[in-house]
């Protein structure tokens, strides 16, 4: 049976998910945030939507319209507020009878994921952050706070590893050999290079952890802060702490996940 893993359950991801799982495939969607429903926020863009006949089509054909609908606020038309004073409305729509609604994200994003887990066949994973792919191999890699380290994420097989300190020395070596051949086959990957690195600092390698750097100009811009821990990490086991606090310093430190800010802890 076909496996899709889908990265992202926003709006796009859990619905494609619903989709699919409605046609029995195997999914696995991960995300990056907490579950909406444990009291992490969806948020990031604008707290409520405006739901149209395309989306509630979409929300139709899995069943959910109107249970959405339920807590929508229809909008007629937008009050256009003039310096004097005066108010002046113009209409969505020609039809008086017609609007557009408008619908809180959070709410809406949590029905539609609920909409795709009633599938068996889709599972979701929160708290997992995707660094990068190879779609030559097809895997992810994911980095998931609870159970340390990086995981990699085959679509070819259910098979989920990951590389973590609780993990044994044989599986570990398994990881570093996989990211060694997904930078030969794509050595300008900061991704794969950042997971490179990561599997040999946990092997204890540190200078070979150090080594995977050598040679790499990255634009600014690149630099996520998964890439930066991890290369301040790097850098401190080498026993260059300074400069690996120089690069913390640069960090936000709430944008970072938990097993980041373990990597970092004794800095
Ligand atoms: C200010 C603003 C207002 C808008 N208003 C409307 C509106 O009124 N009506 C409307 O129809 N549309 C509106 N849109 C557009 C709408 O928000 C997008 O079309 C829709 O959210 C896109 O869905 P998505 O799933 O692609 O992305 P998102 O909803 O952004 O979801 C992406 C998901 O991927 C996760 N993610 C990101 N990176 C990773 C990673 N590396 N690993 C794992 N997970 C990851 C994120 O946490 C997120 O949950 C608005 C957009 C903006 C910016």
């Amino acid at each position: 049976m076909t496996k899709f893993v889908l990265v992202g359950s926003g709006l796009a991801g859990g619905l494609l998910a619903a989709y699919l799982g409605r046609r029995g495939y195997e999914v696995e969607l991960y995300e990056r945030r907490g579950d909406p429903r444990e009291g992490n926020m969806i948020g990031g863009r604008s707290i409520n939507l405006a739901l149209s006949t395309r989306g509630i089509h979409a929300l139709q054909q899995i069943g959910i319209a109107d249970e959405v609908l339920k807590h929508a606020i229809p909008m007629r038309g937008r009050m256009i507020h003039e310096k004097s004073g005066a108010l002046h409305l113009a209409p969505y729509d020609v039809d008086p009878n017609k609007h557009i609604n408008s619908i809180g994200r959070a709410a809406l994003n949590t029905t539609v994921i609920e909409a795709a887990q009633r599938h068996p066949n889709v599972r979701v994973h929160f708290n997992h952050k995707c660094t990068g792919v190879d779609l030559d191999s097809a895997t992810a890699q994911l980095f998931n706070p609870p159970s340390p380290g990086y995981g990699v994420v085959s679509t070819s097989s259910s098979q989920q590893r990951q590389s973590g300190s609780d993990l044994n020395a044989s599986t570990l070596d398994e990881l570093s050999a996989l990211a060694e051949k997904l930078v030969e086959k794509n050595p300008r990957s900061l991704p794969h290079r950042t997971f490179l690195a990561l599997a040999r600092l946990k092997q204890n390698r540190a200078a070979d952890a150090l080594a995977v750097y050598e040679n790499v100009t990255v634009a600014r811009g690149a630099l996520t802060p998964s890439a930066l821990v991890v290369h301040a990490a790097v850098l401190a086991a080498n026993g260059r702490k300074d400069e690996a606090k120089s690069e913390i310093s640069q960090l936000r430190t709430d944008q970072l996940l938990q097993e980041e800010k373990r990597l970092i802890e004794n800095l």
